[in-house]
């Protein structure tokens, strides 16, 4: 057997098409989708997500700005300028890039987003949404996108046994919720689980977001399993690699996402979905506040 491997980049495409179509029905009514990105400090990689996130907005219309700020900047600073943002009409999305230099308090931040603009679903009133099964709330980008990839490729959900490798607050963890939100049945193993095969043998689907490269290797796989991965390791040689052996796993998986190309592009593509769900609410919104007289 040999797994098909799961093309995030095509499937992104898709996504972003048919966005891309009510973007421009936005348009017809003079409503621009708009996303603010926060960034601060200079750390290479967040640039280089930022700079992705920017271009992606471009090719799919979306107005987007980026605010950036020094690694020494005061939290109170950063905290008006996320103000300014939720009362600021022409954005629809804001999002703070992670993570952020320690005398800043992540959750500060983030709860200082209206609940309306938090288009990457850290929020706790969206991640509280996402527990009691809300359906009006922001899904995190990268669970979202490893959801949209099962649904785009008609991976059955319900009732099946699904592991997520990785407990953590971004992906992990919402990732569980959402699955259990479609009826599977779903373990999560993390860095203190004893013996992760016995869990990951077990998986019709497997999801791995542990940032550990070769960490689950073919004989840990269920035949027939899908196996979804998450983690994005750059090894001393330059590599980019997930978290799973690729080469031995598609040997015996149904279907595998690869490193770079599967996951990575999707979680992009989700920011987009939502910044335009974002500018929809709003619009819908605006229009019941002040119908058009009969
Ligand atoms: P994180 O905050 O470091 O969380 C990693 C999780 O994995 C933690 O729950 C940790 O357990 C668990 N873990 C670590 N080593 C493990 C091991 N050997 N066995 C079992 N569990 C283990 O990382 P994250 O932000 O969730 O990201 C995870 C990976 O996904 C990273 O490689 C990251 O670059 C990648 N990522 C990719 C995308 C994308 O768009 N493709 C988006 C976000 C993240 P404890 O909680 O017990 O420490």
């Amino acid at each position: 057997m040999t797994a098909k491997i799961i093309d995030g980049n095509a499937v992104a495409r898709h996504v972003r098409g048919e966005w891309k179509k009510r973007v421009d029905a936005l348009r017809t009514r003079g409503i621009i989708p708009g996303l603010a990105v926060i960034i601060v400090g200079s750390n290479p990689a967040s640039r280089v997500y930022v700079r992705n996130k920017v271009k992606a907005c471009a090719e799919v219309g979306l107005h987007s700005e980026t605010h950036e700020f020094p690694a020494d900047v005061d939290e109170g600073t950063v905290i008006r300028r996320i103000d300014e943002l939720n009362r600021n009409p022409e954005i629809h999305g804001i999002l703070v890039q992670l993570p952020l230099p320690p005398q800043i308090e992540a959750r500060h931040l983030l709860g200082a987003i209206s609940i309306e603009k938090d288009v990457d679903g850290f929020h706790l009133y969206n991640v509280g949404g996402l527990v009691v099964g809300e359906n009006n709330i922001f899904p995190p980008c990268t669970p979202y996108g490893v959801q949209c990839l099962l649904e785009y490729e008609n991976i059955p959900i319900e009732g099946q046994n699904v592991v997520v490798v990785g407990a953590s607050n971004i992906v992990g963890k919402p990732m569980a919720l959402m699955l259990m939100a479609k009826d599977a049945t779903v373990s999560i193993c993390h860095i203190k689980t004893r013996d992760l095969a016995q869990y990951t043998i077990l998986a019709d689907i497997l999801i791995v977001a542990a940032g550990c490269p070769g960490l689950i290797t073919a004989p840990m796989i269920k035949r027939g399993a899908v196996v979804i991965d998450v983690g994005i390791n750059r090894l001393p040689d330059g590599r980019l690699v997930g978290d799973v052996d690729f080469e031995g796993v598609k040997k015996k998986a149904a279907y595998i996402t690869p490193v770079p190309g599967g996951v990575g592009p999707m979680t992009v593509t989700m920011l987009i979905c939502n910044t335009v769900a974002a500018a929809e609410r709003c619009a819908a919104k605006n229009a019941e506040k002040n119908p058009v007289p009969a």
